[in-house]
């Protein structure tokens, strides 16, 4: 039997938690490195001892906040915090302080683009809450050991409508997500260390359905790229088990990333379980339109309004509007060098070529890029005035440059003899010297086959060791081969 997958389709809501990179805990002055040795962060109120009190972090609220904005939130001015309970090793308090029913930001929307169709995503809400710890299974063979540093860090979760039809949407708002919180530096975005962590609740029906399906919750993945092939395995097994006769019931599965199949973890809790309560040692709190006016202010350009600007007032691709707004420090970088040179597609190749070849190969980012905006414009200006070609500039002088940073680059091109020849009497003798070398090819030019100025224009160029100006080169070969 064929199953009929064309028939279905999929709903599917993420929930996105991003540790926020503060200095301190959510509710205590601990610290939040990642990658300590375990247990060097942890305080008896990260512990929740009797007797210490939890106090809100500021920077966290704001960090929050920052994130509405950026989603097109509205910011709640009432905000109160909940106890979670449940229990669990990597939590030692027993509970959860979150927000629940006062959750900082609603109702907001992002708008994606999948093969050039825009579309909008809803934002159901933000809400703060706290990590938990961590439990470690795979160090000691009979015990199961607790790291609490990561307990008590502040979180922010970002909860969407159940609008994505696909796992290229999904995909796509990922990306998003991760490009916002690298922007505004409220968050590392690595999924690899569980800096940014995504839930997929998917399920699936019938096209036409208006009920949505049950809904089964996928965690586990740690990249954008595990979140796409979970949600594209997860739909295929629902529609699969339903054609089969199956019923589902709401579940939480686990992603394996090696066979990038899902497994049942746990059914889900129905949410009473946790049995919320206000939590009685941190009062609400009011966020003023005066904080929220002051986060705006501190806020960079995002990227759709880099992206805008790089297309309509420089005159950039689409293409190259992305890659130079895809991270905020590039193009600060290259809206800097656009400053000073005012050529903008010149700029534009710069730092999408060279710079950003230099930053992936060491896998640094541009704010460890040795060398400044003024640099990278004084060698395009000795492309620009004709002293050098770019291909020149790229291969010989950048690559010097970038080990002496000090140094002019006129000099470096000076000292290693790369001053391109753009004296016509000296071009003129070199061109003479090629034509003289294959005269049957001049005759085989004349007869019709001027593809030979290629020839001509490499044997010129080799004469001249790779220094004649090409341009003015080409036209004197021109000029002689038709003389
Ligand atoms: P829970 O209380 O179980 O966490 P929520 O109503 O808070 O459920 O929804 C959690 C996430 O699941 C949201 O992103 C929401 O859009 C999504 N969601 C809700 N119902 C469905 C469904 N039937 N299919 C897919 N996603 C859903
Ligand atoms: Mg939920």
């Amino acid at each position: 039997m064929s199953i009929p997958f064309d028939q279905y389709e999929a709903v599917i809501g993420l929930e996105v938690h991003a540790q926020l990179q503060t200095n301190s805990k959510a509710y205590c002055a601990d610290g939040t490195l990642f990658g300590l040795s375990p247990n060097e962060q942890v305080s008896p109120i990260s512990l929740g001892h009797p007797g210490t009190l939890p106090v809100l972090n500021r920077s966290a609220i704001d960090y929050a906040i920052k994130m509405g904005l950026a989603t097109n939130c509205e910011i709640n001015h009432f905000n109160a915090y909940a106890r979670k309970n449940y229990f669990y090793a990597d939590l030692p308090k027993g509970y959860q302080i979150t927000q629940h029913t006062t959750p900082i930001c609603t109702n907001g929307k992002v708008t994606i683009e999948v093969n050039g169709q825009k579309k909008n995503i809803g934002i159901t809400r933000i809400h703060m809450e706290e990590d938990a710890g961590k439990s470690i299974h795979d160090i000691d063979p009979f015990h199961t050991l607790v790291d609490l540093n990561r307990a008590g860090v502040p979180l922010i979760e970002i909860v969407t409508e159940p609008d994505f039809r696909n796992a290229d949407e999904a995909y796509e708002y990922l990306t998003l997500i991760r490009k916002l919180v690298r922007y505004l530096e409220i968050c590392d975005g690595n999924m690899e260390e569980g800096s940014l962590r995504c839930d997929c609740n998917v399920s699936v029906r019938k096209k036409g359905a208006s009920e949505f399906g049950t809904k089964i919750e996928v965690k586990n993945m740690n990249s954008i790229r595990n979140v796409k092939r979970a949600i594209e395995y997860e739909i295929e097994r629902q529609i699969t088990a339903i054609e089969a006769g199956e019923k589902l019931y709401q579940q939480t599965r686990s992603f394996n990333a090696a066979n990038g199949t899902t497994f049942d973890m746990r059914s889900k809790e129905a949410a009473n379980d946790y049995r919320y309560f206000p939590e009685p040692d941190i009062p609400p709190f009011i966020v003023t339109e005066a904080d929220i006016e002051t986060v705006r202010q501190s806020m960079p350009a995002l990227p759709e309004e880099l992206f805008a600007r790089f297309k309509t007032e420089y005159g950039l691709s689409a293409y190259d509007a992305g890659v130079l707004s895809d991270d905020r420090f590039i193009a600060e970088y290259f809206e800097n060098l656009v400053g000073e040179s005012k050529n903008y597609k010149q700029a534009a190749n710069w730092v999408m070529g060279p710079v950003k070849s230099y930053l992936n190969e060491r896998a640094i980012d541009i704010k460890e890029f040795p060398l400044t905006v003024a640099h990278i414009n004084s060698i395009m200006q000795l492309v620009e005035t004709g002293k050098v070609s770019h291909t020149v500039a790229v291969q010989k002088i950048y690559p010097v440059l970038l080990e002496n940073p000090g140094k002019d680059p006129l000099q470096i091109a000076q000292e290693l003899n790369l001053i391109q020849e753009s004296n016509a009497g000296a071009i003129e003798e070199l061109v003479k010297q090629a034509l003289a070398k294959f005269p049957e090819k001049v005759e085989e030019y004349k007869s019709g086959k001027t593809s030979l100025v290629g020839l001509f224009m490499g044997e010129v160029m080799k004469l001249s060791k790779g220094k004649a100006d090409p341009k003015m080169a080409n036209e004197l070969v021109i000029k002689y081969l038709n003389a």
